[in-house]
């Protein structure tokens, strides 16, 4: 099965291909923090989720390139700045490293590369000229530069592709020069905005003066920069569809000529305890705020990966209490198999559950349908729990589901430390040297790793004999033996030796 994914561009799920002729390599850009404050539950929904994309990508094999960018300078940031009495760099800063804490905090893989807005600006530039030269961009009166919504679709080009705009409405002439603003107010927007007294120090010259990029066209540069003018995978929540990525479409392919982004993803809202999010209303947390009170990133990271991306989540701490119990359950159980596992044992090969690995894939792949894939897990650990309480589970039984455990945990990222005993350790901490696309990992004694596409033919043959196929079972051997490998088939699973 392959990667299904929902794409907000052609609003349906669409089979994921990358554009890379090597069919391996894929680019995924989300949008960054604005790093003017902690990081709320809300913003840490999408960066989970974007997380959740980059390890399934991972796990089906792709070599992903993951780019986050840091807005580090934008309205809301010079008016910090203003009230601070601080400077630009030493005020982002301390909103970007604590960010990037906080990410790690909740176990997310650091993003390939993080590129600030403000080491941009040379690109920056450099699309605003091509928009003006391309005469889609045009300097107001103001002295600020802003993009021609109308001089755009003139063009023949398509202003709301993520979402539908009454575009028929539009005053012609009207303008917005704020970052954010609302779909009714559909209009040009600034691409660069000229100084003005309140922006203090923080502008740059430009050919069409003193001044400071607007929001959306810094990610269209940094975006352009890292992963090209045509690049696999956008994502980012739901309340950026607009203005913010329509206005980045509008921007990359009005200077490109070329199609921006081939897979859009958008995470859904989040709702604390059923209510939008407020200072006001007491219900506004900061990672921060949740880890004060005795929960660990862990939890969180848990609770915000039971829901589906594409809906409406109700954050709650009742919620998060549940977390705390449901990771107490998988933790018990990776314990009490650490007990089976036998430090005398000879060294055995051991293959993780592919029949529990592959349920948990094609759950995945099914645009990323997390409840199945946690009701794989679950349903794989109630049925662990009965074969551990009868007397014959083995310590090969036991090394095998802990080898599951690392491989599911792949994508699911919790992290939890499993303490095999020293000798044992290359025997099954090795496991964890598994090719991501198969989920499974074997080890020849006393060899060193066997090749990624042995290993596939092993696992293809282990499925083809459950699904008693065993015509293609023995052609697989065979294929194996001509490449140099035996397989033999004991009673703790399929053992590999070279020729
Ligand atoms: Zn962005």
């Amino acid at each position: 099965m392959a990667l299904k994914l929902f794409n907000t561009l052609t609003r349906s799920v669409q089979e994921f291909a990358p554009l890379a002729a090597t069919g391996k390599h894929v680019g995924m850009y989300c949008c960054g923090p604005t790093v003017y404050d902690f990081a709320h539950i809300g913003n840490w929904r999408t960066f989970v989720f974007a997380d959740l994309v980059r390890r399934t990508l991972e796990f089906s094999g792709y070599d992903v390139k993951h780019v986050m960018n840091i807005t580090d300078v934008e309205d809301k940031i010079i008016k910090r700045v203003r009230e601070n009495k601080t400077t630009l760099r030493e005020f982002t800063g301390k909103f970007e490293t604590a960010f990037l804490e906080d990410l790690e905090k909740l176990n997310c893989k650091k993003p390939t590369a993080t590129p600030r807005a403000t080491e941009h600006i040379k690109q920056i530039i450099e699309l605003i000229e091509k928009l003006i030269a391309r005469g889609v961009a045009y300097k107001a009166a103001d002295g600020s530069v802003y993009f021609s919504i109308e001089k755009y679709r003139g063009c023949g080009c398509c202003y709301g592709q993520l979402l539908k705009l009454n575009l028929d409405e539009m005053r012609a002439g009207e303008r917005v020069a704020s970052d954010e603003y609302e779909k009714e107010s559909v209009a040009d927007f600034a691409l660069w905005k000229a100084r003005v007294p309140d922006d203090g120090d923080v502008f740059w010259p430009s050919p069409f003066g003193d001044g400071r990029p607007g929001w959306h066209i810094e990610c269209s540069a940094m975006s352009i920069k890292a992963l090209g003018e045509t690049f696999d995978l956008h994502l980012g929540g739901e309340d950026l569809k607009f203005p913010h990525h329509e206005d980045e479409i509008a921007q990359s392919e009005g200077a490109t000529g070329k199609p921006f982004v081939k897979f859009w993803l958008h995470g859904a809202h989040l709702l604390v305890e059923g209510k939008k999010m407020s200072k006001s209303l007491g219900n506004f947390f900061t990672l921060r705020d949740l880890l004060a009170k005795d929960f660990t990133g862990r939890e969180v990271r848990y609770l915000l990966l039971t829901a589906h991306y594409r809906e409406t989540f109700n954050f709650t701490l009742d919620g998060l209490a549940g977390a705390k119990s449901a990771l107490a359950r998988i933790k018990e159980c990776l314990e009490k198999l650490v007990e089976f596992l036998d430090p005398n044992l000879p060294h055995t090969t051991v293959a993780p559950d592919v029949e529990i690995i592959n349920q948990f894939k094609a759950a995945l792949e099914d645009d990323l349908n997390i409840s199945k894939a946690w009701g794989v897990i679950f349903g794989w650990i109630r049925d662990l729990n009965r074969s551990m309480s009868q007397k014959d589970f083995t310590s090969n039984q036991a090394a095998i589901a802990i080898g599951t455990w690392k491989t599911l945990d792949l994508i699911m990222g919790l992290n939890f430390e499993i303490k095999v005993p020293a000798r044992l350790k290359e025997n099954t901490v090795e496991m964890q040297g598994i090719a991501p696309f198969t989920g499974f990992a074997a080890k020849v004694e006393g060899e060193e790793s066997v090749p990624h596409e042995i290993q596939s033919l092993v696992v293809a043959r282990m499925q083809a004999k459950k699904a008693k196929d065993f015509k293609r079972a023995d052609a697989i051997r065979d294929e194996l033996k001509a490449k140099g490998w035996v397989i033999e088939d004991t009673a703790k699973g399929p053992k590999l030796k070279k020729v």
